[in-house]
């Protein structure tokens, strides 16, 4: 390659080199920027963390772990592995004595199915909280008709639930159902799920059928490092997480481990799950991620980190207080929140989560549909879920929460008045053709409605007002 290709195609900046990708992660950023991101898995991350993301630590194989590697070059890599483990331990406040880590999961899906990997033999029994309950796919997920997750394919799976009436985890048939099933593994932990988890009553029931335990605290591990919601490792026998949720890092997941803990041929919790990572389930480890990682818990052991994770709470309780009471009085499932997630009931407003989600989105508002307790219909679930550790990484306090739940509360009185047109236009037909039949509206129905122009101009007229709230704040690692 000539001296000049070098400098203009290895050395080009990502603007001169790529303006088409260049032009995309400006306008995502612009996005994150003026938009209102209430989806409870994402934050916003530091700029010291994407520093060491986008390093060329990237370019590194290293193959093994720490001092046993399948490739050269890695004195420094060993380092940085050694000081993300050291510090995972830190974050957690956990014994190395006691407590190992393996830090190279991609993802928490795949940290899970290593996890899974090595605890138990194919087609061992797993129970996890149900997802329409608010658990996760890789906790076991399988419907009526398809075996969905990996985690129901290659283990027999068997649910529990939240309880129809309380929407709190029904430890009791849990319980009750062990005695018929005897899982070899117990996973506790959440994508959705408003409160927190009773680990001291889940290890019981585990040990009553010499289960393993195992926390998948992906959701609140950033929660869990500030000692703002119950420990799972009191109780644990491993514990899983993502790295980019609460606990505010990169993409990619930890395993955590009790090292005490041997298998009948003799070989250690330990030795099973760092194997299960790799070779098992991964390759060579991404290195600028787990530099990232190293960043990230060094701050999340930090006295900032604990102010931040506070106020994810108190500004979770706040907006819960807010939507539920006079003059809003909408049902929250299980009436509240105790970490950084609510879920909204809409369905006392006969409305789908899916319609206002979609509202939300055409109003710089970022939220998901979910299912809530009760629902009867998986594909359109009843209701939302929103988190508000994003939006406190970028200052918000409850104040702030105060306007965000009028910006939520507008979205969705559009939402309704968008839904009684439909219904009045589909009424007005059926007595022109003297028919008589369903008022039900589909999404479609409602997204092409939306388009109208005294609707596009009552969302264009909101999502100005969400815009310029949004941008009066600064965002972390711009
Ligand atoms: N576990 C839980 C509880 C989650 O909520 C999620 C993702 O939202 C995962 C695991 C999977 O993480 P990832 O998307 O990094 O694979």
């Amino acid at each position: 390659m000539s001296a000049f290709a070098y400098e203009s195609y290895l050395n080009a900046s990502l603007s001169e080199q790529d303006p088409e990708v260049y032009d995309l992660v400006q306008k995502e950023k612009h996005r994150q920027q003026s938009s209102l991101e209430l989806i409870a898995s994402e934050n916003f991350t530091s700029k010291a963390v994407m520093e060491a993301n986008g390093s060329p630590l990237t370019n590194k194989y290293s193959e093994g772990l720490p001092g046993a590697r399948f490739y050269g070059g890695n004195e420094y890599i060993d380092v940085l592995e050694n000081l993300c483990r050291k510090r995972a331990l830190e974050a957690f406040s956990l014994d190395p004595a006691v407590w190992g880590v393996n830090v190279q999961p991609y993802s928490g899906s795949t940290a899970n199915f290593a996890a899974l990997t090595g605890l138990l033999a194919p087609q061992d029994r797993v129970m996890g909280l149900d997802l329409p309950s608010g658990g996760h796919l890789t906790h076991g997920y399988q419907t009526d008709k398809k075996k969905i997750s990996s985690s129901s394919i290659y283990f027999q799976s068997m649910p529990y639930r939240v309880d129809q009436v309380t929407g709190l985890v029904d430890y009791d048939a849990l319980e009750a159902n062990t005695h018929l099933f005897r899982p070899r593994l117990i996973i506790c932990g959440a994508s959705a799920y408003p409160r927190d988890w009773d680990y001291a009553r889940l290890r019981k029931i585990a040990d009553g059928h010499t289960s393993f335990l195992m926390a998948d605290m992906a959701h609140i591990s950033g929660l869990v490092a500030a000692k703002v919601q119950n420990d799972p490792f009191e109780y644990c026998d491993v514990v899983t997480t993502t790295t980019h949720k609460t606990l505010r890092g990169p993409r990619a997941g930890l395993i955590f481990f009790r090292k005490a803990i041997t298998f009948s041929d003799g070989e250690s919790l330990e030795s099973k799950i760092n194997a299960a990572v790799f070779p098992a389930c991964q390759g060579g480890p991404h290195n600028n991620t787990i530099a990232g990682i190293a960043v990230a818990l060094r701050q999340a052991a930090s006295p900032e980190f604990k102010v931040y994770a506070q106020q994810v709470i108190k500004n979770c309780k706040h907006l819960c207080d807010v939507l539920s009471s006079a003059p809003y009085n909408y049902k929250l499932a299980t009436g509240g929140s105790d970490n950084h997630l609510l879920l909204w009931d809409l369905k006392p407003l006969k409305l789908t989560g899916s319609k206002v989600e979609k509202i939300c989105d055409l109003a710089n508002i970022t939220l998901n549909k979910n299912s809530i307790v009760g629902d009867k219909n998986a594909v359109s679930p009843g209701g939302v879920r929103i988190g508000t550790a994003a939006l406190t990484s970028r200052g918000f306090v409850e104040q702030d929460f105060t306007k965000v739940a009028e910006f939520l509360h507008a979205a969705v009185q559009l939402s309704l008045d968008i839904q009684s047109h439909c219904i009045q236009q589909k009424q007005q037909q059926q007595a022109e053709g003297g028919k008589s039949g369903s008022t039900v509206v589909l999404l479609k129905e409602f997204v092409s409605a939306a388009t109208a122009p005294e609707f596009e101009q009552r969302i264009q007229g909101l999502k100005d007002q969400v815009s310029e709230f949004a941008n009066s704040f600064k965002m972390p690692g711009y």
